[in-house]
C-alpha cells in the first residue's frame, strides 16, 4: 500500500492536489473535512457536534476525529493506499494513525508538507469564500483562530514526520500542474 499524508495550513491546496494525484496511483482519498461537511449537509449526530467545533474554527476533538478515520479506512477492501487530507492534524493523531496502520501491515510513506505564505493563504481563502459557501472561510476572525489552532496544535505534526524522515516539503505557489509534478517526483521517490 502507498499512504500518503498530505500536509499544509488552511487554503495551502490539499484538496486540489490530493485530487490530481489519487487517479495517477489509485489511491482512495480521505479528507477529515469533507467527511466533516458531508455529515453536516446531511444533519447527521456526527454532523452536529463537528459543526459546533468547526464554526468556531477549532478542532474537532481526537476521539470524535480519529474514531471517524477509523471507520473510513475499514470500509475499503483491498485499498491500494490512502491520501489523508487534513489528517492528522495534532501529534496525537499522528501517533494513533501510525500504530493503526501498523495493525494492518502498512505505514505513512511519507508526507507532502504543502508550504505557502501567510499572506497568499487569506487571500485564496477569501476568494474560495465566495464560491465555496462556507461559513468558516467567510469570517476573517474564524481564519484567523483556524491559522493560530494551525500554528499551535497542528504544525507540531510536521516535527513528528520529520523525526520519522519523512517529511516532503513542496513549495505551494505555482501553477497546479506544476506543483502536481513536484509531488508526483516526490511519490516517486518514495516508491524505490
Ligand atoms: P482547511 O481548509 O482548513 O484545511 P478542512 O476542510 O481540512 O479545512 O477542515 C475544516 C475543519 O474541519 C477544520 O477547521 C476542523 O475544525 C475540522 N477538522 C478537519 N480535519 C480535522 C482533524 N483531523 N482533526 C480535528 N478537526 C478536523
Amino acid at each position: 500500500m502507498l499512504n500518503l499524508v498530505f500536509f499544509g495550513p488552511p487554503g495551502a491546496g490539499k484538496g486540489t492536489q490530493s485530487a490530481q494525484i489519487i487517479n495517477r496511483y489509485g489511491l482512495v482519498h480521505l479528507s477529515t473535512g469533507d467527511i466533516f461537511r458531508y455529515n453536516i449537509g446531511n444533519k447527521t449526530e456526527l454532523g452536529k457536534l463537528a459543526k459546533s467545533y468547526i464554526d468556531k474554527g477549532q478542532l474537532v476533538p481526537d476521539e470524535v476525529t480519529i474514531n471517524m478515520l477509523k471507520s473510513e479506512v475499514n470500509k475499503i477492501e483491498n485499498p491500494k493506499g490512502f491520501i489523508f487530507d487534513g489528517f492528522p492534524r495534532t501529534t496525537f493523531q499522528a501517533e494513533v494513525l501510525d500504530s493503526f496502520l501498523e495493525e494492518k501491515g502498512t505505514k505513512v510513506a511519507g508526507m507532502i508538507s504543502l508550504e505557502v505564505p501567510e499572506a497568499e493563504l487569506k487571500e485564496r481563502l477569501r476568494k474560495r469564500a465566495i464560491d465555496s459557501g462556507r461559513a468558516d472561510d467567510a469570517n476573517p476572525e474564524i481564519i484567523a483562530n483556524r491559522i493560530s489552532v494551525y500554528n499551535n496544535e497542528t504544525a507540531p505534526v510536521k516535527v513528528f514526520y520529520d523525526k520519522q524522515e519523512k517529511l516532503h516539503a513542496i513549495k505551494g505557489v505555482g501553477s497546479i500542474d506544476e506543483i502536481t509534478n513536484d509531488i508526483i517526483k516526490t511519490i516517486e521517490s518514495l516508491k524505490d
